[in-house]
């Protein structure tokens, strides 16, 4: 050890260190693209420089690692290093739920994607504290917690699994790929026509990461009603069920819009609306199509947090309504989740600006043409 004393505090021991670890770092993470191309070759335990190392070195950079989560993840390289650095962090880590995530979110991280659906193969349960299998779920250990997590939640979308929204919040935060993930996350775009009533609709989601790690949700819904179509007899599926608290004007809103069409104008705007309970944003639009009739947009837009335990906003959304809730306040405090999401250009939030034109197209397609009609 006397060689190495002097060595440890100069620039260069640090400078050393520093570049072993991104040689090692280099060699265990080939960048996504060149895997799916060439599958890397198996490599042996005796290649990185790591363990060419003496285990004081491997020591002295584990000291480095104050967090336990840190310490666990550098551990778990591999075993040259497991055995040099000794299990000194395992009790710390079991003392902090936090500490542990983290580590999951580590290993997560390090794990490679599937080359082919490029999503990784396990998914973190954060109820069971575990990395599990993607097809398969917790399995036998499942706590009840876990059971419901893997059933979809129609309320906020779809396709919303909480697993799934997780292990998405957690690749984003550690630079990885979640793309395919997120497009697991959106259900496809559903156009129907119904044949008894004549109205055509469709039903559009969308989801938006933001820089800050939030993960932010629109949902568009679009009726086209023919031309001498009852409209008080219109079933209009609310964006959540806290319809009758504080945003019980919106069927208000919904007739004030549509008549304003019908009885002149080509298109009309409400303002912005809001829930205090889920923290939905909401915008409600008509417009004339001519040919077809008089449509209504219905756009909303929700931030359901960044799914860390202290940013869960997606539970607001399945809460029961609570009247106690501040009316303090105002759209303001919400218009952030609309400006994040359309990128600041809050000009054109209507059929055309927000629909993509292979959308546009199936609606106008399932939706019958008179000539004439809605004029
Ligand atoms: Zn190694
Ligand atoms: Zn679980
Ligand atoms: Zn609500």
């Amino acid at each position: 050890m006397d060689y190495i004393q002097p060595f440890l505090g100069t620039p260069a021991f640090v400078l050393a260190i520093v570049l072993a670890f991104a040689l090692h770092t280099l060699i265990r993470r080939q960048p996504p693209r060149l895997i799916q191309r060439h599958p890397p070759p198996p490599r042996s335990a005796g290649f990185s420089p790591f363990t060419l190392l003496p285990s004081e070195i491997i020591q002295h950079i584990a000291s480095y690692f104050t967090a336990p989560s840190d310490a666990a993840s550098f551990a778990s390289t591999c075993l040259c290093i497991r055995l040099a650095t000794g299990t000194e962090y395992l009790s710390a880590l079991h003392a902090s739920p936090t500490e542990r995530l983290r580590l999951l979110e580590l290993l997560l991280a390090d794990a490679p994607n599937d080359p082919i659906a490029n999503v990784p193969s396990r998914l973190l349960c954060v109820h069971c504290a575990r990395l599990v299998p993607i097809y398969i779920g917790c399995g036998a250990s499942a706590t009840e917690a876990c059971s419901k997590s893997w059933v979809s939640t129609e309320c906020i979308g779809s396709s919303f699994l909480l697993p799934l929204f997780h292990t998405i919040m957690a690749m984003h935060r550690h630079g990885r790929p979640y793309d395919a993930m997120l497009d697991r996350l959106t259900p496809p775009t559903s156009t129907n026509y119904n044949g008894e009533t004549g109205v055509s609709s469709q039903h559009t989601v969308r989801y938006q990461i933001s820089a800050e790690g939030f993960l932010f949700q629109r949902t568009q819904a679009t009726y086209i009603f023919p031309p001498h179509y009852d409209r008080s007899t219109f079933a209009f599926k609310f964006f959540c069920d806290h319809i009758g608290g504080h945003t019980g004007n919106i069927p208000a809103t919904v007739a004030l819009v549509l008549d304003k069409v019908c009885s002149g104008s080509h298109s009309w705007q409400s303002d912005f609306h809001w829930c205090l309970t889920c923290q939905t944003v909401l915008l409600i639009g008509a417009r004339k199509f001519r040919g077809r009739g008089i449509g209504l947009m219905v756009t909303w837009w929700r931030d359901l947090g960044n799914g860390l335990p202290g940013d869960e906003k997606w539970a607001d959304i399945i809460r029961e309504y609570d009247p106690t809730k501040s009316k303090k306040k105002t759209a303001n405090n919400f218009m952030y989740i609309v400006e994040a999401f359309e990128r600041y250009n809050t000009e054109d939030l209507g059929f055309d600006g927000l629909s993509t034109l292979a959308d546009r197209k199936e609606l106008l397609r399932q939706s019958p043409y008179e000539v004439g009609a809605g004029k």
